[in-house]
């Protein structure tokens, strides 16, 4: 299919072949054949026009915790209210392994069969970086094509969820009722990301759930102190970051989690946060791109490829400082005269 084909089946095609027209716009996406990419931007700027209108919700937390469980009780919530979902995921271990913590099919196996959700796994190839664009991208697809809500999961481990919370409107944390995990969770600065967090898995026992409940309110207020840029606690108009308990295995607490996601909404929009959001976020995937670009580029550079096995030798065996190594290697790829030290 040609870039028009594709947005043309994406914009207005009947069910079947506007996801069948997803389904090869996102692979042309994940493409890294230099034809590809060039009819991928194409799709995208027509694309581009038709997207921005769905909330972009990302949700992420350790294996285990009940992420497909929660996103399988809360797309059904969605599509009986008449809303159109879809679920896109960053999977860290895709990308060293082939394996997936998030792919299997197993998952969400009511949602994934439902005409008014789209499921795609993880781009299991790339960087971090790579899979976070292709991500970005399959959103934008979605948004396309019309889906009301696109929630980009992601677990809990390394720097996936600062990928996700640096491309979604609202943050949210999945917790199990464990004092530890939270500790571990504020430890590794999740919890500052988070717009909201959801203590999961309740019905086992309540108690802890409340306790748990208390207890990551309390770090919150403590985290704001130093100052998440994102949210200001003194300020009527702005959003605080919550806490809430459910059961996602009892569907319990579905419909608190959606009410206060559409609160946040409703704050956000009218305050400006939210289109300021999308603004920096906008101009930093720009930059990440340009930046890997311009690395990318870099390494290929006959000159730096021949220069750099022998500065990394010499690096290594302390001959050179590392930061002189990196100015003869940025000299000798902007073609300027090599410096007297090598
Ligand atoms: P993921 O790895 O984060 O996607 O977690 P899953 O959704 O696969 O859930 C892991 C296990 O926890 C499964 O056996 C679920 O049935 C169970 N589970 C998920 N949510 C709940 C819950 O709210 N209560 C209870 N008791 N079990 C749950």
């Amino acid at each position: 299919m040609t870039p028009q084909q594709l947005q043309e089946g994406i914009l207005h095609g009947a069910p079947a072949v506007r996801r069948r027209a997803m389904a090869k716009a996102i692979t042309l996406l994940e493409s890294t054949r230099a034809d590809h990419r060039t009819q991928g931007d194409e799709l995208l700027t027509a694309l581009l026009p038709h997207t921005g209108r769905a909330f972009r919700l990302g949700i992420s937390g350790v294996p285990g915790v009940g992420k497909s469980t929660f996103i399988e009780a809360l797309g059904l919530h969605l599509i009986a209210q008449g809303l159109k979902v879809a679920v896109l995921a960053i999977d860290p271990s895709s990308t060293v392994s082939g394996g997936s913590i998030l792919g299997d099919k197993t998952r969400m196996e009511h949602l994934s069969v439902h005409p008014d959700a789209y499921i795609r796994p993880s781009p299991s190839s790339g960087t971090l970086g790579g899979v976070a664009e292709k991500t970005r991208e399959a959103m934008l697809v979605c948004e396309a094509a019309g889906y009301d809500v696109v929630i980009i999961e992601t677990v809990g481990v390394g720097q996936s969820e600062i990928a996700v919370q640096g491309m979604t409107d609202m943050f949210c944390v999945l917790q199990l009722p464990n004092a530890g995990d939270d500790l571990q969770a504020i430890k590794k600065g999740v919890m500052e990301l988070a717009d909201l967090v959801v203590i999961n898995k309740a019905d086992i026992d309540p108690h802890a759930a409340t306790r748990a409940q208390a207890q990551i309110t309390s770090s919150l207020r403590l985290l704001s102190m130093h100052g998440n840029p994102e949210h200001a606690h003194h300020d009527e108009s702005l959003w605080t970051p919550k806490v809430i308990t459910l059961s996602a295995l009892k569907g319990e607490g579905v419909d608190g989690f959606w009410a206060a996601v559409q609160e946040f909404r409703r704050l956000q929009t009218a305050n400006g946060r939210l289109a300021a959001r999308r603004e920096r976020q906008s101009l930093a995937w720009m930059w990440e791109r340009i930046d890997a670009g311009l690395k990318q580029a870099f390494r290929q550079h006959p000159q730096v490829r021949e220069l750099l096995p022998r500065l990394q030798q010499d690096v290594t065996a302390g001959r050179i400082a590392a930061s002189t190594a990196a100015r003869n290697l940025l000299a000798a790829q902007s073609g300027q005269a090599l410096q007297a030290t090598i």
